[in-house]
């Protein structure tokens, strides 16, 4: 299993109804190579994976490609929840108004709208497929995190709510027709005459190339919170559909905006396990090494402020005591409440000789979730014909420049089912180019070839890869070091091998989505949500509109 390291798998115990996941599943692992052609094929097997799959199965043929064990990815981790307007006194506007305040000027409204009216059915479909989410008094339980105004937050098995999302779907997936095959990475988008046709994928476990045809290709592959020396990210995530479209010739936008989860366990030696946002919901403060609750020093909502504002805090408590992590603090909720509400988190801060329930624990901001992707419609529709996008790896600007705790499940459930209402005609026709006209505009970009002075670079590594990210191109950026990086990873780019097996594939990846997101950031000159710029350190109006990037031909580039 490629997730975060021993410890986590333990904590988690992958298990549905008594039974280890995959055992329970028995998925095909070996290629059914009779069959190459399908009229749905999906990258990816997390919740946007998975669930359009399902929905795609009742209109045609389905295969999943999945690079490694179905349930490795970035959804089996979710911790907080689902956010939707269920509640009494809540409403799809509220829900909308909470959204575009956190998005920082950079959501599409269409979308936000879409996202907060559709939402409460999507989470309906997941209850009737029989997700248990939690209850209170025979009432789903809601509970309420960071820069939302009203409780929201459906949660199943209190802290493992994409574990139960993920196994319950993945189980539904074994049941059907859908083909799944596990360790088949997916290395290229297929492209005749301007339309996607089809996917090259690689059997990681014969090194063999697998070629498969189909429809409609969608894009579901995640994150890649990889790229960063500290993450919550599991090793899957590594940002490959970025890569896989944009060298499909796909535009990508909104690159630059890549949220840092404020609060992951910070102790050498151990991965940065999510502390969810769900605690600070629940009263949790977070405290320097002194004891003293520092919050409010920096935002009115405090410990409740957006997770930028929370994220930057604790970066500067941290330099200005020498380094070490801030702690956070939920000591004051009974013990048995925090067992009960937190248990995964309970359980692995234990394991590390943490007793949340008697003290704090060691917390440090850590690299989260990607804004920015692939650049789709509210039909996941992307700029190349036969092409589209769900979930993590796509973006629709739902989340702006920072999104909203427990939108990102949402937004998977509610734009799978539009990718493949758009597949059978229901979108309107032609995908509209454009920012819609409420929205904010675009600035296109080409990523340049021409080759940048690069005096000395580190040798490229996962690890040198990783630390440059963190460094030059995390929560707090300039210009001067984001050159730098551009001028680092385009060497890298220039020098590096042909890649041969999935550790390089994925490599490549990072490099090229990490080049994507260093050209983003370096234009953007000002700081909006996650998005902070030392050298431009105020929003501004003319940098209200999205960066969308797409790749230049060498012809056009020898004409510039
Ligand atoms: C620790 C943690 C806690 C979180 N908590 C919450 C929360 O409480 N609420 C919330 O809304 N969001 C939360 N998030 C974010 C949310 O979980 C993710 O954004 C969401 O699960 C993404 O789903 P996805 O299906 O798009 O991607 P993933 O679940 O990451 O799935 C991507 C899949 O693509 C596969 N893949 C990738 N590249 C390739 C390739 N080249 N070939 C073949 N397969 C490939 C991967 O193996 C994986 O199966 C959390 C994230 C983390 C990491």
């Amino acid at each position: 299993m490629r997730g975060y390291g021993a410890s986590l798998a333990l904590g988690c115990g992958l298990e549905y109804n008594g039974q280890p996941l995959t055992q329970e599943l028995n998925l095909r692992t070996v290629p059914p190579v009779e069959k190459t052609d399908y009229d749905y094929i999906i990258i990816g097997s997390g919740i946007a994976g998975l669930n359009t799959a399902l929905l795609a199965q009742e209109h045609g043929s389905v295969l999943i490609l999945t690079k490694g064990r179905i349930e490795d990815c970035n959804t089996l981790y979710a911790q907080g929840g689902i956010a939707a307007a269920l509640g009494p006194g809540d409403s799809a506007v509220l829900h909308m108004q909470d959204t575009l305040t956190a998005g920082a000027g950079l959501c599409d409204p269409e979308a936000v709208s879409v996202l907060t009216r559709e939402g409460p059915q999507r989470v309906a479909n997941l209850i009737q497929w029989g997700v248990p989410f939690d209850t209170i008094h025979g009432q789903i339980a809601l509970g309420r995190e960071g820069a939302h105004s009203m409780p929201r937050i459906l949660h199943a098995g209190g802290d493992a709510t994409g574990q139960h999302i993920e196994t319950t779907l993945a189980q539904r997936v074994a049941q059907s027709s859908i083909t799944v095959l596990e360790f088949s990475l997916a290395t290229k988008i297929l492209v005749e005459e301007g339309r996607a046709y089809g996917v090259e994928a690689r059997d990681t476990a014969s090194s063999r190339t697998l070629k498969f045809t189909g429809r409609y290709i969608i894009v579901a592959t995640g994150g890649g919170g990889r790229l960063y020396r500290f993450t919550t990210n599991p090793e899957v995530a590594t940002g490959d559909g970025v890569a896989l479209a944009f060298n499909a010739g796909a535009a990508v936008m909104d690159l630059e905006f890549y949220q840092f989860h404020p609060t992951a366990f910070s102790m050498e030696g151990s991965p940065s396990f999510l502390l969810s946002e769900a605690m600070r919901g629940e009263g949790a403060v977070l405290r320097d090494n002194q004891g003293r609750a520092f919050m409010s020093d920096y935002h009115p909502l405090a410990d409740l402020a957006p997770r930028d504002v929370v994220s930057r805090a604790i970066a500067a408590e941290m330099e200005s005591s020498g380094g070490g992590p801030v702690r956070l603090d939920i000591s004051h909720l009974p013990a048995d409440t925090v067992q009960a509400r937190f248990p995964t988190i309970y359980s692995f801060c234990m394991e590390h000789g943490v007793d949340i329930t008697k003290e704090p624990a060691p917390v440090a901001p850590a690299a989260h979730y990607m804004m920015g992707g692939i650049k789709t419609d509210v039909w996941g529709r992307t700029s190349l014909g036969g092409l589209y996008g769900c979930g993590e790896v796509a973006c629709a600007a739902v989340h702006g420049a920072n999104r909203l705790a427990s939108n990102s499940l949402l937004d998977t459930l509610v734009f799978a089912q539009r990718v493949v209402a758009s597949t059978l005609g229901d979108a309107p026709e032609p995908a509209t180019p454009g920012p819609s006209p409420d929205g904010p505009a675009y600035v296109a970009a080409t990523l340049t070839q021409r080759q940048l002075v690069c005096a000395s670079a580190p040798a490229l590594s996962l690890e040198s890869l990783q630390d440059l990210m963190w460094r030059n191109v995390g929560i707090n950026r300039n210009g001067q070091r984001l050159l730098l990086s551009a001028r680092i990873l385009q060497l890298w780019q220039r020098t590096m091998p042909k890649p041969e097996d999935l550790p390089s594939f994925e490599l490549a990846n990072m490099v090229l989505l990490a080049r994507l997101m260093v050209e983003a950031a370096l234009l953007r000159q000002e700081s909006r949500g996650s998005h902070f710029r030392e050298d431009f350190p105020q929003p501004s109006e003319q940098w209200e509109k999205h960066v969308v990037l797409t790749k230049i031909s060498t012809s056009q580039e020898d004409a510039t």
